[in-house]
């Protein structure tokens, strides 16, 4: 079928206005928030499940890959159209749908922002935990697609511990419901494997998440080191001490200057590494819960540790965390972002293993983290206009991801395989895994429309 024709048909599921096809519309879905970029056919903007399923009913019948898009902020190319195509976008689905305080469950479309709904959620005093620092334009379709995390995550888990059931498209057009509002399910746990699954394997168009009460008090630090792996050391004693703040994120000095540089959070400019330490739960208990942190904060070498007296306060230390990646943008023309996850008592280690990649190569690496979970994401800067740059980039970041694995960990803790990370599959599966994985996809699947070309490898038989 010829382009016209395709749109021609979409126009009639969807209307004429709700399907872009321009140079530029396809120019602009045709990257997301990493390093790669392929051209869709063309994009359509349906309003609600029926749609969706005519639109994947219809791409089924001709053999048209399918990629779902949120916002396009994934960072590991999972929203690359990398076989033409085309795109869903979920825009106009963006409705909160229900919001049930008495049963703690709030159901919504797969286009509603992540700060959207925490702001509907804020009149009840109740929270959605899960809080990707992209929470401003971060979608729950994207959230659902990529299992993602966010500083929060620590202690409250991520998103496939919120998402308790979705209704979702499945690649031939039916519409089907897994798990629900109720706490447990029989039969295979559907949900838990459509989290994370990238867009491969069935489209989400209703989610059913888990609500709850904001905690009664809360308390933010930031300890400041003249030592990276002192900050790393700490880490591992705040949680083998038996204490799971809600957040323990890292900054290191090339980020703390970025920071400073725009958003002006108070990070001193002459530290090696901060932490920002937050505890949230009841009133009762909660001094003498950050005096214990604070002690083993020093008892790490920490040489200062301040606590947020104001809520102004707290906010400003927040937005320099949540604004680091958008600052770090502004030292170099690119960055590639590293995601993988090592055991927190190797931080220290790994963390400056991940510095000698970037002396090796002659590229600067910022790092900011989820340092509670282990989750590293050095900042690899570097200009892709400098082909040279471009290669050594690509070479530096897949080392890192080797580090992780070797360390213990693995090359994904919330950002996804995508594009950009399929070889490095092999540094954590066997050919074996991989292929009880494509079983999946295929029992799903079989035509390979749903987003192909990502996550899963070819394994060579
Ligand atoms: C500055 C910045 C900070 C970030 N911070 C974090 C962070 O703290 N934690 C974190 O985990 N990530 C973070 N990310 C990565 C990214 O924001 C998250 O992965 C986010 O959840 C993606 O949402 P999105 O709406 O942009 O999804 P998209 O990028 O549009 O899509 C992501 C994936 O989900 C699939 N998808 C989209 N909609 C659907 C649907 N309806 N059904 C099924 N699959 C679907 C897509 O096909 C794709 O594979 C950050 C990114 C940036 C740029």
């Amino acid at each position: 079928m010829n382009r016209d024709q395709m749109i021609e048909e979409l126009s009639k599921i969807v209307g004429k206005e709700n399907v872009l096809f321009s140079e530029t519309d396809l120019l602009l879905y045709g990257y997301d928030a990493s390093l790669f970029k392929a051209k869709p056919d063309c994009i359509v903007l349906p309003n609600s499940t029926e749609e969706v399923s005519q639109i994947v009913k219809f791409a089924h019948r001709e053999k048209i890959p399918i990629v779902a898009r949120g916002s396009g902020t994934n960072l590991s190319g999972g929203t690359i159209p990398a076989r033409g195509g085309i795109v869903i976008h979920f825009s106009r689905m963006n409705r909160v749908l229900e919001i049930d305080i008495k049963n703690q469950r709030a159901v919504v479309e797969p286009g509603v922002f992540t700060l959207t709904l925490k702001n509907q959620l804020a009149r009840y005093g109740y929270v959605y935990q899960p809080d990707p620092a992209s929470e401003r334009v971060s979608t729950f379709g994207g959230n659902f697609g990529e299992n993602s995390g966010g500083p929060h995550c620590l202690k409250y888990g991520v998103t496939t511990n919120h998402v308790l059931g979705a209704e979702i498209v499945l690649p031939d057009g039916e519409i089907i419901w897994v798990g629900g509002k109720a706490l447990d399910h029989p039969g295979y746990d559907l949900t838990g494997l459509l989290v994370g699954s990238e867009g491969t394997l069935g489209i989400a168009t209703k989610l059913v998440l888990r609500i709850v009460p904001k905690p009664e008090a809360v308390k933010t630090m930031l300890a400041i080191y003249n030592s990276l792996e002192d900050a790393g050391r700490t880490v591992s004693a705040i949680i083998a001490e038996g204490i799971v703040p809600a957040t323990l994120e890292m900054l290191d000095r090339l980020t703390i200057k970025a920071v400073e540089e725009s958003i002006h959070a108070g990070f001193p400019l002459d530290a090696e590494a901060v932490l920002l330490i937050e505890i949230d739960g009841l009133k009762d208990g909660m001094e003498r819960l950050a005096e214990r942190i604070i002690e083993i904060c020093k008892e790490n070498r920490a040489r200062e540790v301040k606590a947020a007296r104001t809520e102004e306060e707290r906010a400003q230390l927040w937005a320099g965390r949540k604004g680091a990646f958008g600052a770090v943008a502004r030292l170099r023309p690119n960055y590639l972002v590293c995601d993988g996850t090592v055991p927190r008592t190797k931080l220290p280690e790994v963390l400056t293993r991940v510095m000698e990649v970037g002396k090796k190569y002659n590229l600067p690496i910022a790092n900011v983290f989820h340092a509670g979970d282990g989750n590293l994401h050095p900042l690899i800067l570097f200009d892709e206009r400098n082909e040279e740059e471009l290669k050594k980039v690509h070479l530096a970041g897949s080392e890192i991801l080797k580090i992780c694995a070797e360390a213990g960990g693995t090359i994904s803790g919330e950002h996804g395989i995508g594009t950009e990370k399929k070889k490095e599959m092999f540094f954590v599966f066997t050919p074996k895994d991989i292929s009880a994985m494509r079983k999946v996809k295929r029992a799903f699947d079989p035509e390979d429309l749903f987003n192909p070309g990502k996550v899963l490898p070819e394994v060579q038989t």
